[in-house]
């Protein structure tokens, strides 16, 4: 069997200490932190709802590097998102909220990076959120650390600066739908597959970025993600 054009490149993560883990599907988790559900225009806790980004939406951020992303088109209100992502390395289907960790392989520090406008106007006319979200680059993401070496991460600030300007403070015990639920939640929907990656959702302050600006993502445990805006 031969490709009848060239075969895409497989999206790739990399790994603390060395190797890369391939990434077979990105999903995420919409309003998961209630302060952010708030400033959304949201309260309460609704069931977990997904969206995903396709797998070479991913920017992978070398240990120690800036990354580099391209203001993307069709937007004039860029936000950024930050969030713990989880690496599964199995899968399966309804897997239960008991057996959910041990399908974790890793975790990393993730922005959801969001054309907010395009978004807006999507919701209002009830439409697919995929232009605001499913662009390329709109994944940054930082090198992955194995669950062996960081144990579960359940608690832990999880905070966004921008120029070095604190925007976004949360903490992963506040997640509405914590990890384990929300892998068993997805497992319901989709057969989950070695390779996936889960973006679990952002604390408040989300906002605006622009051309020049540095976004510094950290988590406490998973180290510093740094994304220049070009
Ligand atoms: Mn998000």
């Amino acid at each position: 069997m031969s490709y009848v054009i060239p075969a895409p490149r497989q999206a790739v993560v990399p790994v603390h200490g060395g190797g890369e883990f391939p990434v077979h599907r990105i999903y995420c988790v919409g309003r998961n932190y209630a302060e952010h559900a708030k400033e959304m225009g949201h309260s309460g806790r609704e069931a977990p709802f997904f969206f995903m980004k396709p797998a070479d939406a991913v920017l992978p951020v070398a240990e120690g590097a800036t990354g580099e992303m391209a203001y993307p088109p069709l937007t004039n209100d860029l936000h950024h998102e930050i969030e713990l992502v989880v690496a599964l390395g199995s899968g399966g289907r309804d897997i239960a909220v008991e057996d959910a960790v041990k399908h974790i392989w890793g975790y990393a520090v993730g922005l959801d990076m969001t054309r907010r406008d395009l978004q807006g106007e999507m919701k209002k006319q009830g439409r697919p959120w995929s232009i605001g979200k499913g662009f390329e680059q709109s994944a940054p993401i930082g090198p992955l650390r194995a669950i062996a070496t960081t144990g579960e991460l359940s608690r832990g600030a999880i905070t966004l600066s921008v120029n070095g300007q604190p925007r976004q403070r949360g903490d992963l015990s506040d997640l509405i739908w914590n990890v384990a639920e929300t892998i068993s939640t997805l497992s319901k929907a989709w057969t989950l597959q070695p390779g996936d990656l889960v973006f679990t959702g952002t604390p408040a302050g989300v906002g605006a970025v622009v051309r020049g600006d540095v976004m510094e993502g950290a988590i406490e445990g998973l180290g510093t993600l740094r994304v220049a805006v070009r």
